[in-house]
């Protein structure tokens, strides 16, 4: 901690600087703006007794403003390490900083101040990935409507860039990004923080759902040296729900965005180190320390990992259907899915709760959702409630014994032709949003054969393992495999991607806490 005296129109830090300080304000004021090419905007005014940053301070990532002292004064200036000891310590300063930062962050969005202008259009595919991407990660961004915006053309002409290269990303006024993959948006934008791969963790993450979130928060909060590894963005399945009602504590509901959005925040504060949009590609599992790799280069020695890694929706065999992803075609009922939607008719595709839920949640806005299952209906596959619901709304038709043919249109999804699976007979109707709710595929592919799976191919864990199992897998005598540990010592299974788990956000959050325990005890052998 160091005190310091600034003179007027001193800069404290400039816009897209890393790991900015933490300054309070003992005396003067200390202008935050928004630069935004020549110009700028005035964010706020700091007076004595207020504080700088926002929760890219707990990341380290680039800030998004510049501060500037406009009346000559004096600050106290603490590093990021600094700030995150005193967060993790003291509980009244974390819950006025913490609160003040997420509310910052909010202003932020909500006001587009950014350093990224997204050029898209809803009659392209990859925009909706794009603002996914953004959102999820909670960057702020604004954006031009190519469809909309007259002024447009002057913006594609200014930066070379072609309506076919849509969704473009314009980072920091200079860098130009045509049609980015997460990855690429990622390093555009400065989101993940270098990773020193010389240090052996305590603990990798693989996945930043809800199971691996948990983990993270329980274990950088006990002390652990944890990094996280995720190929997307924070939140997984659970952050593209549009409405939690049965975690415990929101009697009225939270939507996964922002469940997510608070862990993330909250592993963050607790020290946890989380990488976006990087997959693991390879455990590797032939000697310990094991390895994570993630691709180009990156490779993480570890003591300890948790896989987390979720699953993914099935996709039905249908010809067509990659074409209209994101133009038609969901894995997923979001609030941005939900605006594309209104007052028209959509179909929701699958009997299960995530199923019922997005046609509850669709029919808010939709003119009609049809939910189509190939069984004779609901009860064996949704809870009673949400079939209560579906029942008592209009907007909502259930068809039981239909399945999808084939999809036509151009640019976007224009019809659809379903069949009745008794008869044959099938029909075609002028619907043009599918969401599509089948069942999931376990995230392992990238574990090669390091541990034993069921015939799904989800991980078996604890006494689920057979001693076959065991033997195959080498393990050593002494004891048996803990509660959630893998046919790999020191490897926990967690959330969806586990063998006979219970697909529920709570037990997923219950599984990732609960293995952080496990994981003390392997550490210490
Ligand atoms: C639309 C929807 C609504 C739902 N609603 C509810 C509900 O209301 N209540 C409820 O209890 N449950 C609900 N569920 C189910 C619940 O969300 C899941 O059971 C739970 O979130 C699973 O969490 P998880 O962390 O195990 O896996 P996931 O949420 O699947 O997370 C896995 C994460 O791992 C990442 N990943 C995968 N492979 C790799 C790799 N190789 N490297 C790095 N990262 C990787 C993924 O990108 C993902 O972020 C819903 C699910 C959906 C899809």
């Amino acid at each position: 901690m160091a005190e310091r005296l600034y003179r007027l129109e001193c800069q404290l830090f400039e816009a897209g600087t890393e790991a900015v300080p933490f300054f309070v304000v003992s005396a003067g004021q200390v202008e935050i703006v928004h630069p935004d090419g020549t110009a700028e905007a005035l964010v706020t005014v700091h007076g004595p007794g207020q504080f700088t940053g926002e929760v890219q301070m707990l990341s380290g990532r680039r800030t998004l403003v510049r501060a500037r002292a406009s009346q000559t004064g004096e600050v106290i200036e603490l590093d990021r390490e600094r700030l995150l000891a005193l967060v993790q310590t003291d509980s009244e300063l974390s819950e006025i900083i913490l609160r003040a930062f997420i509310l910052r962050r909010v202003e932020l969005i909500a006001h587009g101040f950014s350093d990224v202008v997204l050029i898209r259009s809803q009659h392209c595919a990859g925009t909706l990935q794009v603002k996914e991407f953004l959102t999820r990660n909670g960057h702020p961004y604004t954006y031009l409507d190519l469809d909309q915006d007259d002024d447009v053309q002057v913006v594609l002409d200014r930066f070379q860039v072609s309506v076919a290269d849509v969704p473009v990303l314009i980072c920091r006024g200079d860098m130009v990004l045509r049609n980015p993959d997460s990855r690429e948006i990622s390093d555009g934008l400065g989101l993940n923080v270098a990773v020193d791969q010389t240090q052996i963790r305590d603990l990798v993450i693989v996945g930043a759902g809800s199971a691996g979130l948990a983990a993270a928060v329980y274990a950088a909060s006990e002390g652990l040296d944890v990094l996280v590894v995720e190929t997307s963005a924070p939140g997984g399945q659970a952050g593209s729900s549009s409405k939690i009602e049965n975690y415990l504590g929101f009697p009225t509901g939270i939507s996964g965005q922002a469940l997510a959005a608070r862990a993330y925040t909250q592993a963050q504060k607790f020290g946890a180190q989380i990488v976006v949009a990087r997959s693991a590609t390879r455990l590797d599992c032939a000697r310990r320390p094991y390895r994570i790799e993630a691709g180009e280069g990156l490779s993480v020695p570890t003591r300890s990992v948790i896989v987390a890694t979720g699953a993914a929706y099935r996709k039905p065999q249908i010809d067509n259907l990659s074409r209209f992803e994101g133009t038609g075609v969901y894995y997923g009922a979001t609030f941005m899915g939900a605006q594309l939607c209104v007052a028209e008719e959509v179909i929701v595709v699958g009997g299960g709760n995530s199923a019922g839920q997005a046609a509850v949640f669709l029919a808010q806005t939709a003119r009609r959702v049809n939910i189509l299952v190939r069984s004779d209906g609901l009860a064996q596959s949704m809870s009673r409630y949400l079939i209560r619901r579906i029942e008592g709304n209009p907007a909502i038709v259930l068809r039981t014994h239909t399945e999808i043919v084939a999809l036509e249109g151009g640019n976007h999804l224009e019809r659809v032709r379903w069949r009745d699976n008794r008869t044959g007979h099938s029909e075609t109707h002028a619907i043009r949003h599918l969401v599509l709710m089948t069942g999931a595929v376990p995230g392992t592919q990238w574990l090669g054969g390091c541990m034993a799976r069921d015939a799904c191919g989800f991980i078996k864990t604890g006494s689920d393992l057979t001693q076959d199992e065991l033997g195959a897998a080498h393990w050593p005598p002494g004891r048996p495999p803990h509660l959630l540990e893998t046919s790999l010592p020191g490897v926990f299974a967690v959330g969806d991607v586990r063998s006979g788990s219970i697909k529920r956000v709570a037990s997923a959050v219950g599984e990732g806490s609960i293995a952080i325990a496990f994981v003390h005890q392997v550490l210490q052998e």
